[in-house]
């Protein structure tokens, strides 16, 4: 008994050594683990075995973990707590056999530390028993992070880099480099100053977490900064500055609405040897930037003094363009202003003008469109033969052209007469002035024209060659009358009575002939003015009526005026009219057989604004085939009846002059009648006065 209890004792002793160097062995081997190795529950966190390097890795001792099954959790970072114990609470959850996670952990000293559990998860009377391995992963943690936050500035960079020429919106690139920086650097504000005078002006600014108060809203805004020894400093040293807690540091100073401020990193921008504003980061915690961080800040501050300097020359390209637009503007303003008065001037002209190259028109005046019909669109870049028809000279059309060109070219100038055709074939005759514009030998030859419409001057010649050609014609007859009386006297002296009688009748006919023929040309020259009135018509005919009686009684012819019920008035020259109407009353009393009826008939129309007095005959008439001609000078019909043949051509140009209209209407065999229209005017405010009254009787 006591032998076998003493074997049993050796035996169980035996054991307990062999158990104790296992153990010995086995922590050995566990405190050799580059990790803390640990047994723990996983609902109660109790530490049932911790191995030594928790000393180590925490600075805290292994007993303090034994006891306290709460302290390894209280160590983890705030941020990561919870994600922590979330992880190990789904795993016992899920019933999985184990798990891994990293999380940062707060040292003894303070310092922070990755950390990463490898952890078996086993069940063991109704337990979730944890058996883990934690190792202090921080340096490769940081050299993760490091790589990570290069990679990250060198997106930013790149990105901002790409920003700047990709825009040329200052304000855009700015914006952008802030954003790219956020990325970066997280801050809660982030702003943009610029030197300007002794101020610092903010252009750009970002507010983030809700820190409205530096976003946008303070853009424009001032700060002392020369006052201000943060600023001072960044300019005298040229490098970023840190102040970690603002509430500590001498240089800060407080400004406008910054109180939440607690740190802050700045960076000067520097161009061209200057620093001209600054990039600012700030944060609600102190210590939020570090000095990696400010040289990070400052690459991004060299950023946007490129930004500013590509937007500055960009302003000033801009600002050349705005210029020289403004300058382009003006000056076409002033040759548009130039063109139009050049046009008004060309198209105010009489003379049309036609300027060619080569031949062919590229420009027409207004005057030229009214002269041939055609638009001056439809002219322009015509050849000029579709107007120009060539000489009146022998040779037309493109021979007459060619030499009219060749002269203009050798000389310089052609002057003659053309026919210009018009749009509806017609012509008319046109003198032109051909000028060459530079060189005879320059090319295309360009050449200016002036045409004038000289149809009417060509007719006018006409007539007035026919005229001479009548008037010597109508003045012989009556001279040789005169020779053949005078002849006849010297012979029969005795009958000299009878011969004085011929010889005043064919002096008297001449005298009639000179004074109409006097008129005649007088009208056509203009130079007999008329001195017009207001004329009351009623009475003024009365009174010729009253000189034509005594002939129209004698002749055995009835002489009727008819006038009209109301007072009439027109402008008129009282004596011309007067002639008018008594050259008509005498054709009519002459060429109306005794028994006949002449008629003076004043007719108003108020609706055409005119009087219309007719001078009605009951006579011979005018054949169809005479009317057209009996207005012109020296056209009679019958020759018996004595008269000039100029009377109706003198009283239609007086009546034309008066702006009014002569006009025929005749059957032959029974009767003519002429009519005159003149505008009527309105009863003059004083005709009371007696002063028309007057007018008539002079
Ligand atoms: P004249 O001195 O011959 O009358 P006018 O110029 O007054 O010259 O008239 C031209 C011609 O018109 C006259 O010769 C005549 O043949 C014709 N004539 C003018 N008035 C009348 C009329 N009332 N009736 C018929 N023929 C007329």
């Amino acid at each position: 008994m006591l032998l076998s209890s003493f074997f049993e004792i050796t035996a169980r002793k035996q054991a307990e050594e062999a158990l104790h160097r296992q153990r010995m062995r086995y922590e050995t081997l566990v405190n050799s683990v580059d990790g803390v190795v640990w047994v723990a529950n996983a609902t109660t966190l109790e530490v049932e075995f911790m191995s030594k390097q928790i000393e180590t890795l925490s600075g805290y001792s292994r007993e303090r973990f034994l006891h306290d099954p709460m302290l390894w959790t209280s160590l983890i970072h705030p941020d990561d707590h919870e994600r922590a114990a979330a992880t190990r609470v789904e795993a016992v959850e899920q019933g999985r056999n184990g798990f891994q996670q990293e999380y940062r952990m707060i040292a003894a000293d303070g310092r922070f530390l990755w950390v990463r559990d490898i952890v078996t998860l086993a069940q063991s009377d109704d337990q979730w028993i944890m058996s883990g391995l934690s190792i202090n992963i921080t340096e490769a943690k940081e050299a993760q992070m490091a790589e990570e936050e290069q990679r990250r500035l060198a997106e930013g960079l790149r990105s901002t880099t790409a920003t700047i020429s990709s825009t040329l919106n200052l304000d855009e690139v700015l914006d952008r480099i802030l954003e790219q920086l956020q990325l970066v650097i997280p801050s809660d504000s982030a702003d943009i100053m610029l030197i300007e005078g002794r101020a610092g002006r903010l252009v750009r600014s970002r507010g983030y977490k809700g820190r409205r108060d530096m976003g946008g809203d303070i853009i424009d805004f001032l700060f002392p900064i020369f006052d201000m020894p943060t600023f001072q400093m960044m300019m005298s040293t040229g490098k970023p500055l840190i102040v970690g807690d603002v509430t500590i540091s001498a240089d800060w100073v407080e400004f406008g609405r910054t109180s939440w401020i607690q740190s802050t990193v700045g960076a000067p921008i520097h161009l061209e040897g200057h620093t001209i504003g600054f990039l600012n980061l700030t944060s609600d915690t102190k210590y939020a930037f570090n000095k990696e961080q400010a040289s990070v800040l400052q690459a991004f501050a060299d950023q946007v003094a490129i930004a500013l300097r590509n937007a500055h020359l960009y302003q000033q390209v801009t600002q050349y363009a705005d210029d020289l637009q403004t300058q382009v503007t003006q000056r076409t303003s002033e040759l548009e202003l130039e063109r139009q008065r050049i046009s008004a001037i060309l198209d105010s002209t009489g003379d049309g003008i036609v300027y060619t190259e080569d031949a062919t028109i590229r420009y027409v005046n207004q005057t030229v469109s009214e002269q041939t019909g055609y638009s001056v669109e439809e002219l322009i870049d015509q050849p000029v033969l579709l107007i120009n028809k060539g000489g009146l000279e022998s040779h037309s059309g493109k021979t007459a052209l060619d030499h009219l060109i060749q002269r203009v070219r050798n000389e310089g100038i052609w002057r003659g007469e053309n026919e210009i055709q018009r749009k509806d074939g017609s012509i008319f005759y046109a003198s032109l002035t051909v000028s060459r514009i530079g060189t005879p030998d320059s090319t295309p030859l360009r050449a200016v024209s002036t045409v004038r419409d000289i149809s009417k001057e060509k007719i006018l010649q006409q007539q007035q060659s026919n005229l001479v050609a009548y008037a010597s014609h109508e003045l012989r007859t009556p001279i040789t009358n005169l020779k053949t009386r005078l002849y006849l006297l010297r012979r029969r002296p005795e009958h000299l009575e009878q011969h004085l009688n011929v010889l005043d009748e064919v002096t008297e006919r001449m005298k009639r002939l000179v004074e109409d023929l006097l008129d005649i040309s007088r009208l056509e020259r203009g130079v007999i003015p008329l001195h017009t009135r207001p004329l009351s018509l009623n009475l003024h005919l009365q009174q010729i009526v009253d000189v034509q009686k005594p002939e129209a009684d004698r002749k055995g012819l009835s002489l009727l005026y008819e006038e009209s019920a109301m007072p009439i008035f027109v402008q008129a020259d009282p004596e011309r009219l007067a002639q008018v109407i008594t050259n008509l009353l005498t054709n009519a009393i002459n060429y109306t057989p005794a028994g006949g009826i002449v008629r003076l008939v004043v007719e108003e129309d108020p609706a055409a604004s005119e009087v219309a007095i007719h001078v009605q005959d009951t006579g011979i008439g005018i054949a169809p085939e005479h009317i057209a001609h009996i207005f012109q000078p020296f056209y009679r019909v019958i020759s018996h009846v004595s008269g000039t043949g100029l009377g109706l051509s003198i009283a239609r140009q007086i009546v034309e002059l008066h702006d009014g209209e002569l006009s025929v209407s005749s059957t032959p065999g029974e009767g003519s009648t002429f009519t005159i229209r003149l505008a009527l005017i309105e009863p003059p405010v004083n005709s009371e006065d007696g002063i028309f009254y007057r007018d008539v009787q002079a």
